[in-house]
């Protein structure tokens, strides 16, 4: 199939509509600043073919997204060991919410809400440095030098009030084996890292070849690892939307706050999306309609 056509005419047709809805996300000003009228989509295939349409070469800070990475870097250090301290289950909830850790004792529903990144960004700090770690992942990954935006990195810490809760509140149930601050560093730069549609469709190729390097280097999960991140998408990856997203698109996806949309057709290609402005539960709006644009026209899907 050829995908690049289809691409461009995904971007014309959602050009008139682009700032029209939604809100990008003004929490901190570097994304407040953000022109919500960006829109980017690229893909790659297992076969190493690529398209991309609109602003798909611009960076953007992926924010949430990064929890995929977390996610993968916590697996293959901890292996099973990982689900001590994490759920595998839908929140239906806001990604920032309280409320779930007190009747769960301080265990976070899933690893791709925050206080699951951020248990996870704890383990992560007593086995390695966890954010050079990262920066050496990624750009192995998509084959480019990847880096933090540190002037969102520096906002989010200074705003980040809940995250300090969500961390201080596992901490008071044991939950935390290092200080506060050093883990909450680790994971306001993985919110920081700043990458194109182009850049994380790369990425994020391992997600399509069950756990295979994208460009050949050595495997970055195991078949099974890379199975189960999919899972998880699936069903944590797009916060309480995520019965939408299955029932609109179709294909496991991780959202940011950011406006980036990655999703994974397992065995054919690796997609990311791109547009600032936000529906309510902090998807990028035109991102998923793009995708639905992009799963009704080619028949993919893992149903
Ligand atoms: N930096 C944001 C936060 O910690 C990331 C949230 C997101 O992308 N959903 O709340």
């Amino acid at each position: 199939m050829d995908f690049q056509p289809l691409l461009e005419e995904i971007a014309a047709t959602l050009q008139p509509e682009l700032g029209a809805q939604g809100r990008v996300a003004d929490y901190i000003p570097a994304l407040g600043r953000v022109p919500a009228d960006r829109f980017g989509i690229a893909l790659r295939t297992v076969d190493g073919e690529e398209a991309h349409a609109g602003d798909s070469t611009t960076g953007f800070s992926i924010q949430s997204i990064s929890k995929l990475f977390s996610l993968t870097l916590g697996m293959r250090e901890l292996g099973e060991a990982l689900w001590d301290r994490i759920g595998r289950e839908p929140s239906g909830n806001p990604f920032n919410s309280l409320v779930q850790l007190e009747s769960e004792h301080g265990v976070p529903r899933n690893p791709f809400i925050n206080a699951g990144a951020i248990a996870i960004a704890d383990r992560l700090v007593s086995r390695l440095d966890a954010k050079a770690v990262t920066l050496e992942l990624l750009s192995g990954l998509c084959g480019e030098q990847v880096a933090y935006d540190e002037e969102v990195a520096a906002s989010e810490a200074a705003t980040g009030f809940r995250n300090f809760a969500l961390a201080n509140f596992m901490k008071s149930f044991g939950r935390i084996d290092n200080a506060v601050s050093e883990v909450l560093d680790v994971y306001f730069h993985h919110c920081a890292l700043r990458m194109s549609c182009l850049q994380l469709a790369r990425a994020t190729g391992y997600l399509c070849r069950d756990g295979r390097h994208p460009y050949g280097g050595a495997p970055v999960l195991t078949d099974r690892q890379a199975r189960r991140v999919n899972a998880l998408m699936l069903t944590c990856g797009t916060y309480d939307a995520a019965g939408e997203f299955a029932f609109r698109i179709g294909l496991p996806c991780k959202s940011g706050v950011g406006g980036g949309i990655v999703a994974v057709v397992p065995d054919r290609l690796t997609l990311c999306v791109w547009s600032p402005a936000l529906e309510p539960s902090g998807n990028s709006l035109l991102g998923m309609k793009a995708l639905e644009m992009f799963t009704a026209r080619t028949g993919l899907s893992v149903f």
